[in-house]
């Protein structure tokens, strides 16, 4: 799991590829303004994904400052698509320089390879219970033991832990899920069996919370 910065003032481009990345377990922010990205940033934070055109400054000064900082990586992603542009980008300490319109799947494997190169750490999200969900090999285990999880009961492991002690509703896991149209009450058989698996008393369950007549939340504490 990476922490990774939005800076993107069009927000359906940011909302997509938020998802993207969320779906590879990242912990994701978004912000809308060069201001408000430079009090956001911090030495945790592990990749800034910056449109260049912001409707307070350039991300080319955004890009300077932060790498000046904290060394964060950056991948600029802009319309800005001329070879001085792009020359200019990198020569202001971009990892990586993206053109608009894009594939949200391309940038999300650039973030892979930038996130390998810049940030090489386990790639583990560590809860409460000595519960360890392995991002790369979609794999759980409990008490060093693999817990058998289908994609969709991982999906909703993962949207749960990503969003921390935040009650997440129904439809947003349905989304995660990638079933749009599914009823909500497919999300609650995922849940019924996600418990099964993980929770010491699925009766009684503590991992998994409902929160009613919205949906569910993480009822145990995420180390990293
Ligand atoms: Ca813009």
């Amino acid at each position: 799991m990476y922490r990774i910065l939005i800076v993107e003032d069009e927000v359906k481009i940011a909302e997509t590829v938020k998802q993207y990345l969320e779906r590879d377990g990242h912990d994701v922010r978004h912000v809308t303004t060069a201001a408000d990205a430079l009090s956001c940033v911090t030495a945790e934070t592990d990749l800034i994904i910056l449109d260049l055109m912001l409707p307070d400054g350039q991300g080319e000064d955004v890009c300077e400052r932060v790498v000046a900082l904290y060394d964060t990586p950056v991948i600029m992603l802009t319309s800005k698509s001329s070879e001085q542009s792009r020359i200019s980008g990198f020569a202001r300490g971009a990892d990586d320089y993206l053109t608009k319109p894009f594939s949200p799947r391309e940038l999300a494997m650039r973030v892979k390879s930038v996130l390998k190169r810049a940030r090489p750490k386990d790639n583990v999200i560590h809860l409460e219970d000595d519960i360890v969900l392995f991002l790369d090999r979609r794999a759980v285990t409990k008490k060093g033991t693999t817990v058998k999880l289908t994609p969709n009961e991982y999906a909703i492991l993962l949207c749960l832990a990503n969003n921390r002690q935040a009650a997440v509703g129904r439809d947003k896991l349905i989304e995660y899920i990638n079933a749009h149209d599914a009823f909500d009450r497919t999300v609650d058989v995922h849940v019924r069996h996600l418990r099964q698996k993980i929770e010491d008393d699925p009766g009684n369950p503590r991992i998994i919370k409902t929160v009613h007549g919205f949906g569910y939340m993480l009822g145990v504490k995420r180390y990293a």
